[in-house]
């Protein structure tokens, strides 16, 4: 089982050894043996690209997978004042008492994700009557305002339908929504794909306001590192269904301590000089059913070896609070990507190269 990178605050929600397999074909893992601690106040980043596991490992805490998923082994708990409740053992009726109620998710993709024959008001409103049967009317009327006005929508449109809102405002109903029944954990999950970058920087300028005034944690998932920068206490980086590296978000994007995560970085950030396209990761992520021997990024890996090619690295300690699934890490200087590959991992490289 992977280590969790467990030096955070009092923890809220502890995932450890999650695999999440094909209902028609258990030795594919989607998701295969990740673990995480999210503690209370904090921020969690989940990055990597596309069909990397990140958004099944977020619907796996909500107890969402889709029909031809399952959970095949793991544990997620989530720790409150009344104790701990282990989550991986709740039967389809008690997730209710879990799912917006501790545990809420802003879905991707705010343009599909409302329902557009129904008010931004009315929608808010369901999700509060749904998990809170007993809240009167006016009460619930009053909760609706109030959210809306925390995102930052004059409250005066919650009669408006979704068509009504920009994209930007459309997110700021899907954080309401997420917010209606006051959860102690909410999971964005790429909150702001869609979104041009000034609408961007101000829906994550909200999410920091949100958590800072209400204390809340958060589980923000994205293939963009940059967006988890300014937003994010740590940071685990998936590929292939694995957690590759994690640790605190500014000393994995001072020093990143895998290749993969220090390519990404470089594809997110730094050179923004005009003219200046970033270079793209050689290759494809290899689909669940069609993963490498070895290190599953060693046909991607410049510092590929052939032992990389033979044996799957561990999770590693690679630093102060970080960890490196690289057979290589910790890595001399500050991290591959930013040095020059050492003479003996040069000439052992492997025909992948
Ligand atoms: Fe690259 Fe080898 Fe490290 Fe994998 S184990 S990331 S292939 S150097």
């Amino acid at each position: 089982m992977s280590t969790p990178n467990d030096r955070c605050p009092e923890p809220l929600l502890s995932v450890e050894g999650l695999t999440v397999v094909r209902r028609d074909n258990p030795q594919v893992r989607i998701v295969d043996d990740v673990s995480f601690t999210i503690g209370k106040g904090e921020t969690v980043g989940l990055a990597g690209e596309s069909g990397c596991g990140k958004t099944t490992t977020a619907l796996a805490v909500l107890g969402l997978l889709p029909s031809g998923l399952r959970r095949s082994s793991g544990e997620l708990t989530l720790h409150g004042p009344s104790g701990d409740r282990p989550l991986h053992r709740l039967r389809a009726a008690q997730w209710r008492q879990v799912r917006w109620a501790s545990i809420s998710m802003i879905f991707q993709g705010a343009m599909n994700a409302l329902d557009p024959v129904k008010s931004v008001g009315q929608q808010i409103a369901e999700a509060i009557r749904l998990h809170e049967p007993m809240a009167g009317r006016s009460q619930v009327a009053r909760r609706v305002t109030d959210l809306l006005d925390q995102v930052g929508v004059p409250s005066g449109r919650a009669g408006h339908f979704p068509h009504e809102f920009s994209g930007g405002q459309k997110q700021r109903v899907m954080i309401a929504l997420a917010l209606a029944c006051r959860p102690a954990l909410v999971i964005g999950d790429e909150p702001t794909t869609a979104l041009d970058v000034i609408t961007q920087a101000q829906i994550l300028e909200l999410l920091g306001q949100l958590r800072r005034d209400l204390g809340l944690s958060m589980l923000l998932i994205t293939h963009d590192l940059s967006v988890l920068a300014d937003t994010c206490d740590r940071v685990a980086v998936m590929y292939a269904g694995q957690i590759v590296e994690t640790g605190p978000v500014a000393q994995v994007y001072r020093q990143p301590q895998h290749p993969y995560t220090a390519r990404l970085l470089d594809l997110f950030g730094a050179d923004d000089t005009p003219g200046t396209l970033p270079t793209p990761i050689p290759g494809a992520q290899p689909a669940p059913d069609r993963r490498p021997s070895g290190c599953r990024f060693h046909d991607r890996c410049e510092y590929a070896t052939e032992r990389c090619a033979a044996e799957p690295p561990e999770l590693l300690t690679a630093g102060t609070d970080q960890q490196a699934r690289c057979h290589f890490a910790p890595w001399p200087g500050s991290g591959p990507g930013r040095l020059a590959p050492s003479d003996d991992r040069q000439g052992s490289r492997s025909s992948h190269d």
